[in-house]
Parts: structure tokens; sequence; C-alpha cells
């Protein structure tokens, strides 16, 4: 009788796909038996995913499931610490590997360094590949040995150095033993139910959802990235952040499809270029949070701990719930709560408002994003909050605070995006669409609108917000 070789265990995380995956290229090569596992993991030491995030994860690990099936395995789930449930499964199969991709947020990169230590101690063999990044942290660093603190040099040494991994679609077969039990993802709740807020969800999760989307990006928005992706009220960026969250897609892929269009005369190299640049913030985020763990908690520069933030209940609520008076902010707010996303350009907006105009602790924004976007990354999200904020390495310096009313007015001139999302005030012209305060109440009698009944005043006045804020910051100044 022949005995099978211990099986090896293929710890899928936040790397949902079978392409381009290191890890399950390495463990089809042992030739040995693969446990496709994903634990659920929510107990202390790690951020535990927000409700939208679950969302995604809920329909990605079906997905995943389906894609094993039909390679003749399947997905084992488990619930619980990840260690105890490497070392039931251990202990059930006679397994003695455990391959992974890399997670780089620090608290996670300790935890799995931990798993791997204590494993490895009893004899099990870890293995860990980077399967989301260009390049994985302190791949590239500067002359001095750091870690790059400023975006352009950063992505200059990584596109110099970084070689993408020969592309792969993953064995045609997996041998899964079938005697391992799995629990049901149905029981793990994910998918809001009290009550089911996702109704306006507009998302594929999964492989094939990520490559649909690169595919209507590069023979749509591609051509006109550079514009397009300050334009909300049209489809001009990917929309593949929460597929690259979650590892649907390898990075490399994305680059090398965008210059390939380019190549092939497609699009102008330009456009492929700038999105590649965009794609490299990603890593950039990444490597800066793992280099410099406390800035999920506390600022890049010290100094900005000190600035003056208020607790101001009300303006948070109103933020929140997109009735700050503001169209393009409001417009935001609610196109988060409604979809899950929000585009950059109003990301960028909203989070000058909340820290600026509300100056409310960037820290309140960021926990609000986590649990709304689909797309929350730890890395992306402490990054972007700390660079409107002032207070990250490489940062828009916090004197220049962003006008709603004339970043609507330029990248939403024809007020599309505001009249999608703020339907209370689509009626009014062009020309009062972003200041609805400002326009004549003939105007706004015609439009319907009564101001402070169907939609708010403006709650602050964004001049004395500015002046506020730009005294909060000599408090900071002076802390230097
Ligand atoms: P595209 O323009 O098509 O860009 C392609 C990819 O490049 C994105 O999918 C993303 O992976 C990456 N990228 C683009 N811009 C950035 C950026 N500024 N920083 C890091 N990566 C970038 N992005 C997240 O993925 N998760 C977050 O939690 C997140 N929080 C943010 C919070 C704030 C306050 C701000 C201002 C930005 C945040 N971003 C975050 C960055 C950016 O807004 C999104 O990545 C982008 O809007 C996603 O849309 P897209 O895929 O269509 O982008």
């Amino acid at each position: 009788m022949t005995t099978r070789p211990a099986p090896v265990i293929l710890w899928f995380r936040r790397d949902l796909r079978l392409a381009d995956n290191p890890a399950l290229n390495h463990a089809a090569e042992t030739g040995r038996p693969i446990l496709p596992v994903y634990i659920h993991d929510m107990g202390p030491g790690v951020r535990r995913p927000g409700a939208a995030s679950l969302w995604w994860l809920d329909k990605s690990l079906r997905a995943l499931d389906d894609s094993l099936k039909a390679r003749g395995s399947r997905l084992i789930l488990r619930s619980g610490d990840s260690e105890g449930e490497l070392r039931r499964l251990i202990d059930e199969t006679g397994a003695d590997a455990v391959f992974m991709n890399r997670l780089f947020d620090p608290d996670a990169f300790a935890r799995d360094a931990d798993i791997a230590h204590a494993l490895k101690e009893d004899g099990v063999e870890v293995k860990g590949w980077n399967g989301s990044l260009l390049c994985r942290p302190g791949g590239v660093m500067t002359g001095s040995g750091g870690p790059y603190k400023v975006f352009t040099p950063f992505m200059k040494a990584l596109l110099a150095k970084a070689e993408a991994p020969p592309h792969t679609l993953g064995p045609r077969e997996i041998d899964t033993p079938t005697s391992v039990k799995s629990e049901a993802v149905d029981d793990w709740s994910l998918h809001p139910d009290k009550p089911d807020w996702s109704g306006g969800f507009d998302w594929t999760p999964g492989e094939a959802g990520a490559s649909e989307a690169l595919s209507d990006f590069l023979s749509k928005g591609l051509k006109t990235y550079s514009v397009g992706r300050d334009r909300p009220g049209e489809p001009g960026s990917s929309r593949l952040s929460p597929h690259l969250h979650w590892g649907e897609l390898h990075p490399w892929r994305v680059v090398e499809q965008v210059r390939k269009a380019a190549s092939d005369g497609r699009v102008p190299a330009a456009e492929a270029d700038k999105f590649v640049a965009e794609l490299g913030w990603r890593d950039f985020s990444t490597q800066l949070l793992h280099h410099f763990p406390r800035m999920t908690d506390t600022a890049f520069r010290p100094e900005y701990d000190a600035m003056p933030w208020l607790t101001d209940i009300k303006g948070f609520n109103a933020w929140k719930k997109g009735l700050t008076g503001y169209p393009i902010v409001d417009a935001g707010m609610r196109q988060l709560w409604t979809t899950g996303w929000m585009h950059n350009r109003v990301r960028m907006i909203v989070a000058s408002f909340l820290v600026k105009d509300l100056l409310i602790d960037w820290r309140k924004g960021e926990a609000w994003f986590w649990d709304t976007l689909v797309d929350a990354d730890l890395g992306n999200n402490v990054q972007n909050w700390q660079w409107i904020a002032g207070s990250s390495a490489d940062a828009s310096p916090y004197f220049r605070v962003f006008n709603p009313t004339t970043q609507g007015a330029k990248f939403d001139a024809k007020g599309q995006y505001v009249r999608r999302w703020v339907p209370e005030i689509a009626a009014l012209p062009d020309k009062w669409i972003h200041a609805p305060w400002t326009a004549p109440a003939e105007v706004l009698r015609d439009a319907g609108i009564g101001l402070g009944r169907d939609y708010p005043k403006p709650i602050v006045d964004h001049g004395e917000a500015r002046d506020r804020a730009l005294d909060a910051l000599k408090v900071v100044t002076r802390s230097r």
C-alpha cells in the first residue's frame, strides 16, 4: 500500500485568486496534496475588517471556492485563532508545511512571524512570498539604507529594480484530501442582515470580477486617465481598489496589461505611465506603514499630534450622513454609504473638510472609512488620511485647505456627480449647484428648494473655518 504524502496547507488571506499566486505555485511544485484554507480570525491583535470589507469577503470567498472546485479542490473554512486553527488542521491531516502570501501591515506581519516561529519549532515548514505588492517592503531602500519617505524617488527606484513575475494560471488540477471538514460561509454572517444596507453595492467580487474590471478600464477609462481620474461624475478611474486589496489580481498583471495597451498603440504612453504611478502609491503607503507601524495611531510628524482637534459630535454626524450643506462633500459621503466606495478626488475633498473645516481628528475619519469602504486598506487609508492632515511623510501641506465649492465647480463643472447623489438640489442650475446658499431666492424657489428644509444650510462658513484651521496650525508650528 502506498501512503499519501503529507499535504501542504495553503493559507489564503488577502490573495483570493488562483492566477499569479506564488504560494499556490510553490505548493503545486511540491507535488503533494494541497489544503486550501481561509481562517476567519476576528481575535485581538490585527485590526478587524470593517462591515463593507466583510461584505466583500463573503462574496470573494464563495468565488474562490467555486474556482477551486472547478480544479477538483475546495476552500476549507475555519474560524478562530489563526495559529490554533492551523495546528488543528496539522493534527487532523498530518500536514507538515504551511505556505502563504505575506501580509505587510505591521500587526499581521508580526502575528505571522510569531506563528511561523512557533510552527517551525515543531518541525513544520513555513514559507511566505510577496503576492500583493510590486515590491515587498524593504525591497528598495534609500542610498543610506533607510526606507523611502518621499514618493517620487521611491517609485523611480521601484521601477528600476522590481521585476514582474512570470504570468501563471495556477495548476489545472488541485489534489485536496476529501475528509477535512469545513465550516460554511453562510454561518459567518458576513453579509449584513439587520438591516441589509448593501443594496447599492454594485460590485462583482472575485478573480473573474477583477479581470472584467481591468478589461473594462483598459478599453474605456485608461486612454484619458490623467484627466478622467479627477472627474467624479464620469467613470474615469479603474475601480480596481477592492480587487487589489483582496488580492483578486496581482498588481504586476495590471501594470503589464496597462503597458501593453500603450505599446500596442491603444492608449497614449503618458496615460499608462500616470496610471502606473498612481498604483505605486499603494506600494508606497504599505511600505511606509510597514516601516513606521505607529502611523495607524499617531502622526508620522509627531508635532501634528499637538493639533487642537475639536469634539464636534454634531458636525461629525452631519459629515457621515452627507448633510453638511456643501454638495460635493455630501455627494461623496452618500456615494460612500450607498456603494461602499468613493471617488479619489472626492475622498480628498471630504477628508480635508473633516480635518480642516470641522477640525475633527483624522483618526475619526479614518475609522469611518475603514468601516464603510469596500477597499478599506490599512496602509492606503492611514497614509492618505495623514497626507490630507499634513502629518504624513510626503504630505500635502496642512495650509492647503480644499475649498469645497471651487473644487466642485472645477471637477464636477456640470454637476453630474452632485445631482446623482444629492437629488434634492438636482433642479438647481449649474451656476449654483455647488453653492446653493448663494442662489437668489427666486432661483431656489423655482428649483423647489427650501434651504434648511429640503437641504441644509452650510454647517460652517468655509472662509471662517479655513482661518480657524490655519490658527490651529500655529499650535503645531509652535510645538516643533
Ligand atoms: P485608480 O485611480 O484607478 O488607481 C488604481 C489603483 O492605484 C487603485 O485601485 C489603488 O490601488 C491605487 N491608488 C490610486 N490612488 C492611490 C492613493 N492615493 N493611495 C494609495 N493607492 C492608490 N485606497 C484604498 O485602496 N484603500 C483605502 O482605504 C483608501 N483610503 C483613502 C482615504 C483617503 C482620505 C484618500 C484621499 C484616499 C484613499 N485611498 C484609498 C486612495 C484612493 O482614493 C483609492 O485607491 C482610489 O480612489 C481607488 O479607486 P480606483 O481603483 O478607481 O483608482
